[in-house]
């Protein structure tokens, strides 16, 4: 099915990375990372050496690298009800900066694409004429070229598990611990507005697993929710699959959460294939897996923004 957000437009498709970096940039060898500008944008140096030399890559030649960013908790900060999530402010304009220099920029949720344009402010924004969400972990693509959201179907076991869960959660006597999110492809269940969240997290967690197996779905286990949704796709396959769809050589990957480790580890699987990555995490208290994993670890959605127009001053520096 497709849907329209924001100004129609004639479709276009992808395109491929450029073999010459964009004009305006200034190639920078590999290494020459350290000692760079002053607060609040100095450009902070990865702790791994693959990190570093995936930084330099991107640097060296932007127009071949792809830079990828989860929504949620890292380009909008957490609040207790996803409705009223938003991009932190600056981060449109900090996209928009560095859009134009890259490849490709997109932004890969599991929210169903269309909401996360919404919310994010992306329609119509200037710089971000070529932009990309993919929602619903890579199953729904919407195109700021275009204005279309391309979504299939849902599959029949959410409509069973939406039908069922009412039932589940009265039956824990969880109803007033938990929040349901209709996602379209997927159904969230969320204790972070319970008294207490981990308890109800964890009174859930086997009920829901449970539920969704009957019915043919998985459990996305995040902060402080329980989403249940179609296997087979996931943020590493998207991430991936479009990559590949660029060309690009180089790809940045921010994120925040354990939906996001399978795009890690997409990443450290491209690494081994040849090209550069950097693997970003948005820091918070809520998650460690992440960190540990990070090439650079920054402090929340503030931190990717800043990471953000760090990343576009260098690469906004005359050649
Ligand atoms: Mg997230």
């Amino acid at each position: 099915m497709r849907r329209r957000y924001g100004r129609t437009r004639h479709p276009q498709p992808t395109p491929r990375c450029a073999d010459t970096p964009v004009p305006g940039t200034r190639p920078r060898p590999p290494g020459n990372l350290v000692a760079m500008g002053s607060p609040p944008n100095s450009l902070p140096t990865p702790v791994t050496e693959a990190g570093r030399e995936g930084l330099a890559a991107l640097l060296d030649s932007p127009g071949r690298a792809v830079l990828a960013l989860d929504f949620d908790g890292t380009l909008a900060d957490i609040v207790p009800d996803p409705e009223k999530a938003r991009a932190h402010p600056g981060a449109v304009a900090a996209l928009a900066r560095l859009a134009p220099r890259l490849c490709s920029l997109v932004v890969i949720t599991g929210r169903p694409a269309g909401v996360a344009v919404r919310l994010g402010g992306f329609t119509d924004a200037p710089g971000l004429e070529r932009l990309v969400v993919l929602g619903g972990y890579g199953a729904e693509r919407w195109d700021a070229a275009t204005g279309t959201v391309r979504a299939p179907a849902p599959p029949p076991g959410v409509a069973a598990v939406q039908a069922e869960l009412p039932g589940v959660l009265d039956g824990l006597g969880a109803w007033h611990a938990s929040w349901v999110e209709d996602k379209g492809r997927a159904i969230a269940v969320h204790t972070r507005r319970a008294e207490d969240p981990q308890a109800a997290f964890e009174l859930l967690r086997e009920p829901l697993y449970a539920l969704a197996e009957r019915h043919g779905l998985i459990v996305e286990p995040g902060r402080y929710v329980l989403e249940l949704r179609p296997p087979g796709m996931d943020k590493g396959v998207a991430l991936a699959d479009y990559v590949r769809e660029t060309g690009a050589t180089t790809v940045l990957y921010g994120g925040d959460d354990l939906g996001d480790l399978a795009a890690y580890s997409a990443v450290d699987k491209l690494r081994s294939d040849g090209l550069a990555g950097v693997l970003v995490c948005s820091g918070s208290a809520e998650v460690a897996e992440l960190a540990g994993r990070a090439d650079l670890v920054v402090d929340g959605p503030a931190g990717v923004v800043a990471l953000l127009h760090a990343l576009a001053d260098r690469l906004e520096e005359p050649a």
